[in-house]
């Protein structure tokens, strides 16, 4: 593929790096993402994973390379406007409103909803609360609609953030490690929820629960040093000796 044509993958990262003080976190980076797909992204800890979807949503800035968002360039692009082409992130802690409810957090998220400081403009319609109620069901928190947030479980809190995040019907939903601290019940509860969301996205997920990844990849790609070790379904990067070197055998 040559740098510069359209193409049909959703996500399209040529080339990215970006160095901190000489040092390549993320080293000449190439990945595409397919429509419906739900990619892993897996690797030792220090690969470069967390930055990688900094530099996608806009956080940190690339040294060198691109990143095409349904053929759009995001290098050059502001963070919120990233959110606004339909990149959602969630980060490893939830960021979520305790003292407000379920139906709240969800509400706030809204697009055009009204802000935390109560905005005077925004009318709660039936289509607003239709929405809610499908997303809250979505999560798995349809009978804690009207739960302070700070009440809820560890794992519940994580699902109301991807809900929050779902609600503003992203093209791309980027999770880091969503199933860290979730008991077994709750991990199989979250592979399904994916795959449900999917059916309208896709996802990159970056996790290290082997079996977790297993469950919901299309594809794997593996990083180490800021370089991809391996690409392929779960079974194929578990099988590499490459990748039980440096990562499955410790
Ligand atoms: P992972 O998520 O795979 O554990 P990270 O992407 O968080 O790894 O970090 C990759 C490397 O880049 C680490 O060595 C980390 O210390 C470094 N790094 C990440 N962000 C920054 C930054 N903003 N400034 C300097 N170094 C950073
Ligand atoms: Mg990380």
């Amino acid at each position: 593929m040559t740098a510069g044509s359209n193409t049909d993958f959703v996500l399209a990262v040529e080339g990215l790096t970006v160095s901190f003080d000489g040092f390549k976190a993320v080293n000449d980076l190439s990945f595409y993402v397919d429509e419906n797909e739900i990619r892993v992204i897996i690797g030792p800890n220090g690969a470069g994973k967390t930055t990688v979807l900094d530099l996608i949503c806009g956080r940190t800035r690339a040294t060198a390379g691109s990143i095409k968002f349904r053929n759009q360039e995001l290098t050059k692009l502001k963070e919120h406007d990233i959110v606004k082409a339909g990149v959602g992130r969630k980060f490893q802690n939830p960021s979520i409103y305790g003292d407000l409810t379920v139906f709240e957090n969800l509400e706030i998220s809204y697009p055009t909803g009204r802000s935390v400081f109560g905005a005077l403009t925004f009318k709660r319609t039936d289509a607003v609360v239709q929405r809610i109620e499908e997303i809250a069901d979505m999560i798995f928190l349809k009978d804690q609609l009207h739960t302070e947030a700070e009440l809820l479980s560890h794992g519940q809190k994580q699902w109301l953030e991807i809900g929050m995040l779902l609600i503003q019907d992203p093209t791309l939903l980027m999770l880091d490690e969503p199933v860290a601290g979730m008991s077994v019940t709750e991990r199989q509860q979250t592979a399904k929820l994916l795959r449900t969301i999917t059916k309208d996205r896709s996802v990159i997920v970056i996790e290290h629960d082997m079996q977790f990844v297993a469950e919901i990849a299309d594809r794997v790609t593996v990083l180490h040093q800021g370089r991809i070790l391996a690409e392929g379904t779960a079974e194929k990067v578990k099988a590499d000796p490459k990748v039980v070197e440096v990562y499955l055998g410790h």
